[in-house]
């Protein structure tokens, strides 16, 4: 755990109007509770389990953001409690997210999660697909779900310019959402993008929620 780091990357976040998620999968219960009583109350968590487990024990203002990549049979065990879920990847999983959150009548804010990274091996839907979701009659009847933003996570690569142009494809197919679909509400407004190795780039390119791990807690 690194506080001067954690202070450091909180200062900039919010200098550049962003919020910072500090990621604590994998990192025991202790290390979320010595964050939180350093001020931090939004925490991103990957695996269904171990936020709930996590959940039970901590703090309950806690923000829980999941950020991983969630199957539909487990939305009911986050549903009663999780803040945000940045990781939509399906019609079929927004719909259960909307089922669930009926059942614990709450309204679930989520994010639809765009791929951007050259590599294959990530989760995400294209530009058209996350349209195809937003035009559907499905989602105009889903009363419990709001969709706030988008995600992204860029390419795993020191290639500054690489991590750049996927950031700013990010920003303008949110942009052009915000046009097209949401012009007259005003949550649609998060935009989830960078990590410990690209925040700052993701910051220049307005980021509204940074997910930072292993800065803050240290290697996984
Ligand atoms: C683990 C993870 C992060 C944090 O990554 P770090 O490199 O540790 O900062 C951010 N976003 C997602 C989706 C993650 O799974």
């Amino acid at each position: 755990m690194n506080l001067e780091i954690y202070k450091q990357l909180k200062h900039e976040t919010e200098s550049g109007q962003a919020q910072l998620i500090a990621v604590s999968k994998t990192k025991p219960a202790e290390d979320i509770l010595q964050l939180y009583n350093n001020g931090q109350r939004l925490f991103g968590e990957n695996k269904v389990q171990e936020m709930v487990d996590k959940y039970e024990v901590l703090p309950k203002d806690i923000k829980w953001h999941m950020i991983g990549h969630l199957q539909s049979n487990k939305v009911k065990y986050i549903a009663p409690f999780v803040s945000m879920i940045h990781s939509v990847d399906s019609l079929k999983l927004l719909q259960e997210i909307n089922k669930q959150a009926v059942k614990n009548n709450r309204i679930i804010d989520c994010l639809l999660q765009i791929y951007i990274a050259s590599e294959e091996t990530k989760f995400g839907l294209s530009e058209e697909e996350a349209k195809t979701i937003l035009a559907c009659d499905d989602y105009k009847t889903m009363t419990h779900v709001r969709i706030c933003g988008l995600m992204g996570i860029a390419s795993n690569t020191n290639n500054y310019s690489i991590v750049a142009s996927e950031f700013q494809k990010l920003q303008s197919i949110f942009l052009k959402f915000k046009n097209d679909f949401f012009s007259s509400c005003e949550y649609f407004k998060e935009l989830s993008m960078g990590m410990s190795s690209d925040y700052k780039i993701a910051l220049q390119h307005k980021a509204t929620l940074i997910r930072i791990g292993s800065s803050i807690f240290g290697h996984r």
